[in-house]
């Protein structure tokens, strides 16, 4: 299949301004030169510790943002660079599921209004023609008909993740940024919401970022992965071929801390790798490989000149001189 998503050296610099003339002394390097393609009907797993820029890159692949540098095609269009104003033909094709169902539905708003309002915005239908949607899409949910003229006040964490997905599908979007959709939930509800959104994805052919730092979540549901480390992504793999056999230091170390849930494959305790000091500014990233202040294997190139991220074996995209000579 084709790649509904390509995104190329995306870059998002925040810039620091101080002194009483707000000067620019520098920027914030959240986002600094990405790359990757997601296949119509995919599910690419974004991973990486908190800070490393995996939420900021999921909001500049949608446009939330006016990105610093690159390029992003979603469904044929490029959409990097066009203004904002531009955009809004092309919302209705690519939407968001944020972390945060509390913060994210306004409370003063009934259920149905809410996942009703991107219907206001983007359709002149009738009033009965978007209560017919509203419903199909709780339906499709799976919340009760019957909620639709209550507040978010009264409803779990749970249910109010399904209504900010039911209003995510409401212009029937292929594309669906999910931001640590499950974070923010009990235990207990979190395969729930996982599950809906697999099911989600079979039924209407939905193609999924799916950004997190749970890496077993991660396992289960992308079909690859993306690692990223200090604004960068340091690996891409098929998701088997990234477990079982990580490349990239920094994703050896990641994966070593994750419980192994196949006991023939179960990691001895020595083979847990720590990682020795902090992950660096990302307004001051190390000179060459951004991963050289803490990489176990960490070679004099490696502290001036960057890796370049490109496939070592089909499929399999690392940045790191360790793979450069693999050919
Ligand atoms: Fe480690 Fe060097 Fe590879 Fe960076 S390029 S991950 S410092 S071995
Ligand atoms: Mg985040």
């Amino acid at each position: 299949s084709a790649a509904l998503v390509q995104v190329r050296d995306l870059k998002m610099h925040f810039p620091i301004y101080a002194g009483l003339f707000r000067r620019q002394v520098g920027s914030v390097k959240a986002v600094d030169g990405v790359s990757f393609d997601i296949m119509a009907g995919e599910t690419l797993g974004l991973v990486g510790e908190s800070g490393c820029g995996k939420s900021t890159c999921g909001r500049a692949v949608l446009r939330l943002y006016d990105i610093t540098g690159g390029s992003i095609t979603i469904d044929g269009r490029e959409i990097g660079h066009v203004p904002q104003s531009a955009l809004m033909g092309m919302r209705p094709t690519m939407q968001m599921v944020f972390q945060d169902p509390q913060a994210s539905l306004n409370p003063r708003m009934t259920v149905a209004a809410i996942i009703g309002e991107p219907l206001d915005e983007h359709t002149d239908w009738s009033k009965a023609q978007k209560l017919d949607r509203i419903y199909e899409l709780m339906d499709q949910v799976g919340l009760n008909r019957q909620f639709a003229h209550r507040y978010p006040h009264a409803f779990s964490g749970g249910q109010r993740q399904r209504i900010g997905i039911a209003r995510a599908l409401a212009l029937k979007p292929k594309f669906i940024v999910c931001d640590e959709p499950i974070a923010a939930l009990d235990v207990s509800i979190q395969a729930q919401v996982v599950n809906l959104l697999e099911t989600l994805q079979d039924e209407l052919g939905l193609t999924y970022l799916f950004i997190s730092h749970d890496l077993s979540m991660v396992r289960h549901i992308a079909d690859r992965v993306a690692v990223m480390y200090l604004g960068q992504v340091v690996e891409l793999a098929p998701r088997e071929a990234l477990y079982h056999n990580p490349l990239h230091p920094y994703t050896q170390a990641l994966l070593s801390a994750v419980p192994e849930p196949d006991p023939a494959r179960a990691q001895t305790p020595q083979s847990r790798i720590i990682l020795r000091g902090d992950v660096p500014s990302p307004a001051d990233p190390p000179k060459g490989c951004n991963f050289c202040t803490r990489c176990p294997q960490v070679m004099a190139r490696c502290k001036t000149e960057a890796p370049i991220f490109r496939e070592v074996t089909p499929g399999r995209f690392v940045a790191c001189h360790l793979y450069e000579t693999v050919n």
